[in-house]
């Protein structure tokens, strides 16, 4: 048998949609309403109660949200931003779409979330903000954050790009105060195909969103389709067209009705591996923390002292129909980021050591048995 010849049987992650994605689809196209309409506002609404915040805003991607965030926060061209650098580059790019400038701080080895002594030593008199990320599915040390973001008049945006659900002291990820972002793309917990969300409590930061994310019109398309007069919208401020659109707040609504489920079984197939891979003593991994249980969007292991390089175990997992990826990278690392190199020795060390195991709601045993069979013998190999 050739490598070749093997086709991936078992993905890293697979978005579990049904006929109720599909119907709810099929009745916003026999509606004639496909943009952004009463499915969005629908969804908001389901996403703002699950998080506890006072309102939710719909956005074509995580990303799109990012930038109204700082757009919202007037963040700009001579503003510092502290976030980590071990996340997906959008997290990046969105200060840069602002000219503000990025400065990456290191993370917590265990949690790979930002270490707040880390965010405490990056701080200098320019600095506006602390953009917190809640990593595949972990929240983030908000505690420790909020408290340097105290101490020097800090403003703090949450990316829970993958972490809808995660919890922080009791309190879901997105209803905790701060301006905060989702993603709805494939690789997360619930998907649309595309989408984001920002959840805040702030009613006139809210209105500006909405404004912001619609060209800057000051009436919505569904407001002036109710109407029964003319209504001649205005448009104050420059904007963008970064609306979500009813297909897929349609599926949305339908995957909100899944999540606690989706969750429940991505815990159960965590701790199955937990109990399965506890005695390898090559591998350190994930755990959550007592204030913050872990909802595994992705199971991040980490090499310690492997005989093999991690793209090496990638390699022969695939050559056996394995999918696995590499850690979150380092955005630090990459060309488009060359300007903001700093040491970050545990942010290094985590993206080169780990690895990501296959992981999703429709995960059999035996897949997973798979998986854990093939991994221990490549380690010992
Ligand atoms: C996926 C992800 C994003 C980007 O989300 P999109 O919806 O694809 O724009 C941003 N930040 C983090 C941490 C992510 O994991």
């Amino acid at each position: 048998m050739t490598t070749s010849a093997v086709t991936v049987q078992i993905p890293v992650t697979k978005p579990v949609l049904d006929q109720a994605e599909e119907q709810a689809v099929v009745q916003v196209l026999r509606s004639g309403w496909l943009v952004q309409g009463p499915k969005v506002a629908e969804f908001e609404r389901m996403v703002a109660d699950y998080v506890g915040a006072r309102h939710a805003v719909a956005t074509s991607s995580c990303t799109t949200a990012l930038h109204l965030a700082m757009l919202l926060h007037g963040l700009g061209p001579g503003h510092e931003v502290i976030l980590p650098s071990f996340t997906f580059i959008a997290t990046a790019n969105a200060v840069r779409y602002v000219g503000a400038t990025p400065v990456f701080a290191d993370i917590d080895p265990v949690s790979c979330t930002l270490d707040p002594a880390a965010v405490a030593s990056a701080v200098t008199p320019r600095t506006r903000a602390i953009l917190a990320v809640h990593q595949i599915g972990l929240a983030a040390d908000m505690e420790g954050i909020q408290a340097v973001a105290r101490r020097h008049g800090l403003l703090v945006v949450e990316d829970a790009a993958p972490s809808l659900g995660a919890s922080y002291r009791g309190r879901r990820v997105g209803g905790l105060g701060n301006v905060t972002c989702f993603s709805f793309h494939p690789r997360k917990v619930i998907s649309t195909g595309e989408g984001g969300m920002i959840t805040l409590q702030d009613d006139a930061l809210a209105e500006r969103a909405r404004r912001l994310r619609a060209h800057g019109m000051s009436v919505s398309d569904l407001a002036r389709h109710g109407a029964r007069r003319v209504i001649i919208e205005e448009y104050p401020e420059v904007g963008y067209n970064y609306r979500m659109s009813d297909l897929h707040a349609a599926v949305g609504i339908q995957q909100m009705k899944k999540l606690d489920g989706l969750l429940e079984r991505r815990r159960e197939r965590a701790e199955r591996y937990a109990a399965a891979l506890r005695d390898v003593e090559e591998l350190q991994l994930p755990a959550g923390r007592p204030e913050s249980p872990h909802t595994y969007q992705s199971y991040l292991v980490q090499l310690r002292g492997a005989r093999k390089s991690r793209n090496q175990i990638m390699e022969e997992l695939l050559a056996v129909g394995i999918a696995s990826r590499p850690a979150v990278m380092a955005i630090h690392l990459t060309p488009a980021y060359a300007d903001c190199r700093r040491r970050l020795p545990v942010t290094e060390r985590a993206t080169r050591e780990g690895l990501l195991l296959p992981l999703y709601p429709t995960m059999t045993d035996a897949e997973q048995d798979y998986v854990v069979e093939h991994l221990r013998r490549i380690l010992r190999g």
